[in-house]
C-alpha cells in the first residue's frame, strides 16, 4: 500500500484500512434501516452532508492503520492525539518499535533548513536562516549525532543494556517507528489541527502526508472536509 516519504529519512505508510466510504454510508443508513450495495451519487451526497454538518459518528466505523517513521519531536506531539483509535481500551492508540529489542542502527533527523526564532512565539518559527548558517548547524548536528552513537556503542561494549545506553542518543532527533490506528474521525481531527499553519513544520509535513492517504481511500469525505476547512 501507499508509502509517502517525509522529512529526510521518515515516511508514512498505509498498512491497512477497515471499511470504506460505503461503510460510512451504511453506518449512517442504519437509522433508517436501509443499506446501499454500491456507492452511488446519492450516497456521495449523503457523505458530503455528513461531513458538512459534522455528523461524525458514521466516520468512527472506519479505521486506517498507518505506520509512521518519524523523529521523536514529531512523535511526542502526535501521541497527544489519543481519542478515537482502535486500541484506546489498552491505554494507548500507538504501538512503537522498542530499542530494548531492536538493535538496528538508530537514524536521526538532520534538517537541511534551519528556521529563525519567530517574531510572535505563537507562530513557533519563522523563515529559514542564511543558508551558510544552516550548513554549519547541519554539520554540527551530524557531529553531535556521531559522537553520541560512539558513546552509546561504547556503553554497550562495557556490557550496559541498550535500554540504558540509549541515554546517550539525542532523543528529539532520533527516528522511531510506530503504528497508529485511528478512526477516520480521529484522523481528520489530527489533520485539522496538524496541517494548520500554526502547527510545527515537521509534524505538518506528516499531517499533509496523512491527508494524501485519506484522500486516496476516502475521496468524497476528504473533498468535503477540505472544502469546510
Ligand atoms: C499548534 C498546537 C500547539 C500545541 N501546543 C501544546 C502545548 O504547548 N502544550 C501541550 O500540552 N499541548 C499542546 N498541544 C496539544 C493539544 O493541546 C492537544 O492535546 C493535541 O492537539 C491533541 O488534540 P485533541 O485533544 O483534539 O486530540 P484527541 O486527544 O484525539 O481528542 C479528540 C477530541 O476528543 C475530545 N476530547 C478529548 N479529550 C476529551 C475529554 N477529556 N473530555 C471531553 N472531550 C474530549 C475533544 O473534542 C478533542 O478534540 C498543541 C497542539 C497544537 C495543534
Amino acid at each position: 500500500l501507499t508509502k509517502i516519504d517525509v522529512l529526510d529519512k521518515g515516511y508514512v505508510r498505509l498498512v491497512d484500512t477497515y471499511g470504506d466510504e460505503l461503510s460510512i454510508v451504511n453506518a449512517a443508513r442504519v437509522s433508517y434501516d436501509q443499506k446501499s450495495e454500491s456507492l452511488e451519487d446519492r450516497d456521495r451526497g449523503l457523505l458530503k452532508f455528513l461531513v458538512k454538518h459534522e455528523h461524525t459518528s458514521p466516520m468512527r466505523h472506519v479505521f486506517l492503520s498507518v505506520e509512521f517513521n518519524a523523529p521523536l519531536l514529531v512523535a511526542r506531539q502526535h501521541w497527544r492525539h489519543i481519542v478515537g483509535a482502535s486500541t484506546i481500551e489498552a491505554g494507548t492508540p500507538f504501538s512503537e518499535l522498542s530499542r530494548r529489542y531492536v538493535r538496528d542502527e538508530p537514524e536521526f533527523y538532520i534538517p537541511e533548513v534551519w528556521r529563525s526564532a519567530p517574531e510572535n512565539s505563537k507562530q513557533g518559527s519563522g523563515a529559514g536562516i542564511k543558508s551558510e548558517y544552516s550548513s554549519h548547524l547541519r554539520e554540527q548536528l551530524q557531529r553531535h549525532v556521531l559522537s553520541s552513537i560512539e558513546k552509546y556503542e561504547s556503553a554497550m561494549e562495557l556490557g550496559v543494556a541498550p535500554e540504558q545506553a540509549r541515554l546517550f542518543l539525542p532523543a528529539y532527533a532520533m527516528y522511531t517507528r510506530y503504528l497508529w490506528t485511528p478512526s477516520l474521525h480521529a484522523a481528520l481531527n489530527f489533520v485539522a489541527l496538524r496541517s494548520a499553519q500554526d502547527s510545527q513544520v515537521e509534524i505538518r509535513e506528516y499531517s499533509l502526508a496523512v491527508e494524501r492517504l485519506i484522500e486516496e481511500k476516502f475521496p468524497t469525505v476528504y473533498e468535503e472536509f477540505i472544502r469546510g476547512m
